[in-house]
């Protein structure tokens, strides 16, 4: 008996011995974290340390113990990608300096926590395959990663919800229904499981690298559907990639034409103008939020094929913040980025941004031609100034609009009228210089295409095109002359 008792302590003292030896080496390096499209981010002196499969950042203040268990949860979770070829970055931070998650490229920012779980292991296979890949897939690979995979008994393919996108926003408290994204996770483990069991793990290590760029998104978005049809939902889902915001952004979603950042505090500032915008609006409604990102993407595209311009320089950022801007929304060119108070400006700025000129242009030029072909493609836009005509006060100086009113007898509807009344606004006040303001400019470049077509106007402005056959004082003057013979019977203001 005491010799078994014996043998049992020298087993648990080898046991305990083997755990405690596991030890690495730091060396301290100074980091910079830093979010640049708000100016956020600090310099911290880090522990760091690099195993076969990682680098590891520490702040100091986390103990050793703590760091030998996030490095080992990592690792195991890396040494099973075997095609990555580089070596992930993980920075742990304590909760107080950084209670946030971000992966920027290939680099996890994110502090203390639970290193044995499926959301830690999710956050390690996104920094492993990039940022903006599919969050879903990533969930469910997770699940296959720790064993803990879920099968709900009750689980039955949804007749359609949007959280069938899978993607980080459909797992999301608040954005998605507690049921919804129970849904969703059961959705991306079956999934990822009846991939891998029909194609192999790295087949699904492949897919999820590829996702995070556009083709590679459509890619999960054709294997995500079939998957769908499989299962009797006939079901496209979007092939949006949304990323984590970090400490200043909700979210942050990666398209082709650019980088929407859309900040925690973010509040439309025309919020109670906007019949499309609602409370809480891009923080919570998943579908609400895809359908304003998919609307823009596509007007955005439209204006793309419309300008028809050599090139566009598509690595743009789009910032929604409305906390500490100076002005309303506006497009820096040195930066080429779009700061948003208000979404109804976005296709107003994005036209400044895709034709930023490279030599001073006159207002017409540049805030006429804007607000001109503003007018085309812009549901969110349009939305708001069908709310601002339709309830003018009145004024002498609008009443312009209330005569207008009276001689269309319906409601005002900009993407149809805006035409009519950028000219009569210009009648009723009198003006005649293109330059005075957005709106004279907008008439004016109203007028230009009238005469020579969209593409010579654009041409000759932006393009390479020919410059148009009259002067510009001749075409002001037509264009004065124009204004007063047609709207005569509107009274004016001045
Ligand atoms: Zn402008």
């Amino acid at each position: 008996m005491k010799k078994c008792i014996l043998f049992m302590l020298i087993m648990l003292l080898l046991i305990c011995g083997c755990a405690d030896k596991r030890s690495y080496e730091y060396y301290t390096q100074e980091i910079t974290y830093s979010e640049s499209a708000v100016q956020y981010g600090f310099r911290v002196d880090m522990a760091c340390t690099e195993t076969k499969y990682a680098r590891y950042y520490f702040e100091q203040t986390v103990d050793e113990a703590e760091r030998t268990l996030c490095i080992e949860a990592t690792d195991k979770i890396l040494e099973k990608q075997t095609a990555l070829g580089f070596l992930p970055e993980i920075y742990i931070f304590t909760e107080e300096r950084y209670p946030d998650t971000s992966v920027f490229e290939n680099k996890l920012y994110t502090s203390v926590q639970d290193w044995q779980t499926v959301e830690f292991t999710t956050k390690v296979l996104l920094t492993a395959y990039g940022a903006y890949s599919h969050y879903g897939l990533a969930y469910g690979y997770a699940n296959v990663i720790c064993d803990e995979q879920i099968t709900d008994s009750a689980f039955r393919m949804p007749v359609s919800t949007d959280v069938c996108d899978l993607n980080l926003l459909c797992f999301d408290t608040a954005f998605a229904s507690d049921s919804d994204i129970a849904t969703a996770k059961s959705i991306a483990c079956d999934f990822v499981q009846a991939y891998i069991a029909a194609n192999g793990e790295s087949a699904m290590q492949e897919l999820l690298s590829d996702s995070k760029t556009s083709n590679g998104a459509r890619s999960v978005r054709d294997a995500l559907a079939d998957y769908y049809k499989d299962n009797g939902l006939d079901y496209v889902p979007s092939d949006l990639r949304y990323g984590y915001g970090g400490h200043s952004f909700d979210y942050i979603v990666s398209a082709d034409l650019g980088v929407f950042y859309i900040k925690k505090d973010w509040v439309d500032m025309h919020a109670e103008y906007n019949p499309l915008i609602t409370d809480g609006f891009l923080h919570s409604d998943y579908a609400e939020t895809k359908a304003f990102f998919e609307t823009n993407l596509k007007q955005m595209k439209q204006y793309q094929d419309l300008f028809a311009l050599d090139t566009y320089d598509n690595d743009l950022s789009i910032v929604f913040e409305n906390t500490t801007l100076p002005q309303t929304s506006f497009y820096q060119s040195n930066i080429h980025t779009i700061y948003l108070k208000n979404v109804d400006s976005l296709m107003h700025e994005y036209i400044h941004a895709l034709t930023q000129p490279e030599y001073p242009m006159t207002l017409w030029e540049a805030e006429g031609f804007a607000r001109y072909f503003s007018y085309y493609y812009d549901l969110y836009g349009i939305a708001f100034l069908n709310q601002d005509y339709n309830n003018s006060a009145d004024t002498p100086e609008l009443k312009y609009i209330h005569e207008y009113l009276a001689t269309i007898n319906r409601p005002i509807d900009m993407a149809k009228d805006f035409m009519e009344l950028e000219n009569i606004a210009v009648y009723s006040r009198s003006l005649t210089d293109p330059n005075k303001s957005y709106a004279t400019g907008s008439s004016f470049v109203q007028y230009l295409v009238k005469q020579y077509g969209e593409e010579a106007v654009i041409n000759s402005i932006y393009g390479n095109g020919d410059p148009l056959p009259k002067s510009y004082a001749e075409l002001v003057k037509e264009w004065n002359e124009f204004i007063e013979d047609n709207y005569s019977n509107y009274s004016k203001y001045k």
